[in-house]
């Protein structure tokens, strides 16, 4: 069997031609552009842009990994290329603007796309999910690249490359995922599935700075320092986990992701560079760890007693609203997929949402969503 091979780019900071640089070299230690795009390809440039955010938040991929990568693209006679995500609770364009993305975009001559339309598509072969609603943007692209970030997860304990692919299922039809897919197991093959019909050519992260705690959208920046890329967004994840003292197996993207043959977790079947050469993962991670960035490293319940749990309604993590970070704005409420809604205005406008915990499947998008980080998951 072929060894995935996870490359690592060290990288201390933002700045522009660090990134250009290592990139490029990254590129050309997983064989060079032309080994995974056609010229005459339509490239669809995937970041995470979950929320409007502040770029120094580390909610969103960083605007100079992307420009980087742009640059990289246009230098190498990449023509066809645009950029979209499918954004929680705006658009794209929304999303990037003054963020500097739409200037790195606009000096490459990258449009920016707002998904127009959802196209059901059939995936009988799916294990999970036999079809999905995508944007008719992503069917008329030939390729994708995924421009990930390096975050936790309040469902799936990380969201990385596996994760990042959420953002191709159309508008609504996103939080209505969650009800179809309610827990952490089901969503994760639901997401390999995904994966495996879109196919993305390359997963790059940024985990130049992270986000640790709370995340995807309230959680706190915290410097890796590094870029990961991959062909294998299961190698690259597991290979993230293992930077922060997360036990891959733990991940249920990971899990899945080589049981369903998406990709592999273990340490045997991944070959691991720098711009220096192979490394070890043992010396990788004595270099680039952080071994107390804050990510849920709980074991992993056996089904009977997450089913138990969930029957009796005990054990289970909860979001909570912190009151006196809260605006009234209904964000959270707007998110919920609950028919009848899980969190509403049940004392009025003038005070926070509260929680109906028996109706609530613990999806956590009024976590993500919350533009006051006032929403923790405990
Ligand atoms: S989204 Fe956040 S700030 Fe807005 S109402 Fe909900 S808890 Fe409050
Ligand atoms: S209240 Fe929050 S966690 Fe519960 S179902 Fe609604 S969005 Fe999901």
């Amino acid at each position: 069997m072929n060894k995935s091979r996870v490359i690592i780019l060290p990288c201390d900071d933002y700045r522009e031609d660090f990134v250009y640089e290592g990139l490029k070299a990254g590129v050309a230690l997983l064989g060079g552009l032309g080994k995974m795009i056609g010229k005459g390809e339509r490239i669809l440039l995937k970041p995470n842009l979950l929320k409007k955010s502040e770029v120094e938040r580390a909610v969103i991929t960083h605007p100079v990994v992307v420009g980087a990568f742009a640059r990289i693209l246009r230098e190498e006679g990449y023509g066809n290329i645009i950029l979209a995500d499918s954004c929680g609770t705006s658009t794209t364009s929304r999303v990037i603007k003054g963020t500097g993305m739409d200037d790195y975009l606009q000096k490459y001559d990258i449009p920016v796309v707002d998904f127009s339309q959802g196209v059901r598509v059939e995936y009988p072969q799916g294990v999970q999910a036999k079809d999905f609603v995508i944007p008719k943007e992503l069917l008329e692209s030939d390729c994708v690249i995924s421009l990930c970030k390096m975050k936790t997860h309040a469902l799936e304990r990380i969201t990385g490359a596996v994760k990042n692919s959420y953002g191709f299922i159309y508008g609504l039809h996103k939080a209505k995922g969650h009800t179809v897919y309610p827990s952490a197991d089901s969503f994760a093959r639901m997401l390999v599935d995904l994966n495996q019909y879109v196919k993305p050519r390359l997963y790059v992260m940024d985990g130049i700075v992270a986000m640790e705690g709370n995340g995807p959208g309230s959680g706190d920046p915290v410097p890796m320092r590094v870029m990961l890329l991959s062909t294998d967004p299961v190698a690259l994840d597991s290979v993230y986990c293992r930077l922060v003292n997360l036990k891959p197996e733990l991940v249920p993207t990971n899990y899945h992701g080589e049981r369903m043959g998406l990709g592999v977790w273990q340490e045997e079947n991944i070959e691991l560079f720098t711009p220096s050469g192979e490394i070890t993962m043992q010396d990788a991670v004595q270099q680039f760890g952080k071994p107390d960035f804050n990510v849920d490293r709980s074991p992993m319940r056996s089904n009977i007693w997450t089913r138990a749990a969930k029957a009796l309604n005990i054990f289970q993590k909860k979001p909570r609203i912190i009151k006196d970070k809260c605006i009234r704005c209904g964000i959270c409420v707007k998110s919920c997929p609950v028919p009848g809604k899980a969190v509403d205005f049940k004392n009025g406008k003038g005070n926070p949402p509260v929680y109906d915990y028996k109706k609530c499947i613990r999806c956590f998008c009024c976590q993500e969503m919350c533009p006051e980080r006032a929403i923790d998951v405990r």
